[in-house]
């Protein structure tokens, strides 16, 4: 087995027995020269598992998990093999590849309809390179509008996404010190005691700064947290519950 020295190939073996190149998977290279048009001539290896389509972004695909590319509508069989080096950058972009989701919950113009839009913002070393929309719901109240937020935000924390919301509803009316727009909700149900459980781990918390910015802090931090908050209820039995809120 001999090594192949090119720099832009990280590992490609040549197998003397089975007269054939081999990457670090096992899987087969086949090894091409080209000439660049100032006469300079290069080398690469192509690899057989996997192939290019015709779109300029992400057209390396590995033949047993796709054999169509839906977006440029090209099949594996009439495309070229991909190229080693090729492959290697993809996989190291995809290990720098970081997803965030920014929630947001707003209410429309007519003042009737909220919204939660979830915008996926794709992150590679740093830098953002793809941000879109990709879920929107509309509530004609916004005690549905929020449990939505709190679903989604649920979901994604669970599956150790990041995650940030804006209620901008609640931004809006705490500013305005105003109550949130919960009567209309309130005026169909009937109004109950309930106990309410708040999973918060934040017991402790160390904060560095001087002592008059440490109030402005404090309240930056429950607020942020306020929107990835975890909490059951239930009926309340009165002569348990020991803190009575009213709204
Ligand atoms: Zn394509």
């Amino acid at each position: 087995m001999s090594k192949w020295p090119s720099e832009n190939d990280k590992e490609v073996w040549y197998d003397h027995k089975n007269k054939a190149w081999y990457n670090t998977e096992g899987e087969v290279c086949e090894l091409h020269k080209s000439t660049e048009d100032d006469g300079t001539e290069y080398s690469f290896f192509t690899n057989q598992a996997y192939w290019d389509c015709e779109c300029d972004e992400d057209y390396i695909h590995k033949k047993t998990e796709q054999k169509h590319c839906t977006k440029c509508d090209t099949f594996h069989e009439e495309q070229p093999d991909s190229r080693q080096h090729e492959i290697d950058a993809m996989f190291e972009k995809l290990k720098n590849r970081k997803y965030e989701y920014e929630l947001f919950l707003s209410q429309g113009k007519d003042g009737k309809t909220f919204t939660v839009d979830v915008r996926e913002d794709i992150i590679e070393f740093g830098d953002l390179i793809e941000s879109d929309f990709i879920e929107k719901h509309s509530f004609n109240s916004y005690g549905q509008a929020e449990n939505k937020l709190g679903q989604i935000v649920t979901e994604l924390s669970s599956q150790k996404k990041t995650v940030h919301t804006t209620n901008e509803v609640k931004t809006l009316h705490t500013i305005l010190g105003r109550k949130l727009i919960r009567e209309e909700d309130e005026l169909k149900q009937e109004s109950n005691l309930w106990s309410v459980n708040l999973n918060t781990i934040f017991k402790n918390v160390l904060f560095d700064c001087t002592e008059d910015e440490l109030e402005e802090n404090v309240r930056t931090f429950v607020v942020s947290e306020l929107g990835n908050l975890d909490w059951t209820y239930e009926k309340a039995d009165v002569n348990v519950s020991k803190t009575m809120i009213r709204s």
